[in-house]
């Protein structure tokens, strides 16, 4: 049976499952910030940028490291949400048995091929990302790894570009802020 849910329960339902599912985890980095954290301004510049008008996204947003980092499966989501939120992940979802640095490599191939919802969770994610390793007073080894970031990032995000014109700005302006910090 397929059940369609309205666009805000579908929106709670996916972040009570987000909180619970990735409960007790941070970030990395500075401050030990709730993993949650990540999750909420994700699905929150989903929102923005889509308007409100796309609620599988902003679900999916909440949802996109669900199958990555925790015991999460594209079945559950699908059964749970919809198809489309499942496809979603999925497509936001590294192999993990992979070596870190074929991961990344991946992830620049693959962005251009990836569906229009993906992409602008990719924006999203590296958006975020960025954000959290800008620190006042870096130490040598944040800087690296903010320099590293963000220079992968954007190969990424140049994958990604043209759906939403604001999410490549803020994407854009996110950068110039890292850069400037380092
Ligand atoms: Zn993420």
């Amino acid at each position: 049976m397929i059940v369609m849910l309205s666009a805000v329960r579908l929106i709670s339902k996916a972040a009570h499952l987000a909180a619970r599912r990735h409960n007790g985890m941070a970030r990395k980095g500075r401050g030990n910030e709730p993993y949650i954290n990540h999750l909420a301004e994700v699905a929150n510049l989903l929102a923005a940028a889509t308007d409100g008008a796309d609620a599988e996204l902003v679900a999916a947003g909440w949802l996109h490291d669900a199958i990555e980092d925790t015991d999460t499966t594209r079945e559950e989501l699908a059964q749970k949400f919809s198809e489309r939120v499942a496809s979603l992940v999925v497509e936001c979802t590294d192999d993990m048995s992979l070596p870190k640095a074929e991961r990344r490599r991946r992830q620049v191939i693959d962005a251009p091929k990836k569906s229009a919802g993906a992409r602008l969770i990719k924006i999203a994610d590296k958006i975020s990302n960025i954000g959290a390793g800008i620190h006042s007073g870096p130490t040598a080894e944040e800087r690296d790894d903010l320099t590293d970031y963000v220079d992968w990032a954007e190969q990424v995000v140049a994958g990604c570009r043209g759906a939403d014109g604001w999410l490549d700005t803020t994407f854009d302006d996110m950068v110039l802020t890292a850069r400037a910090s380092l």
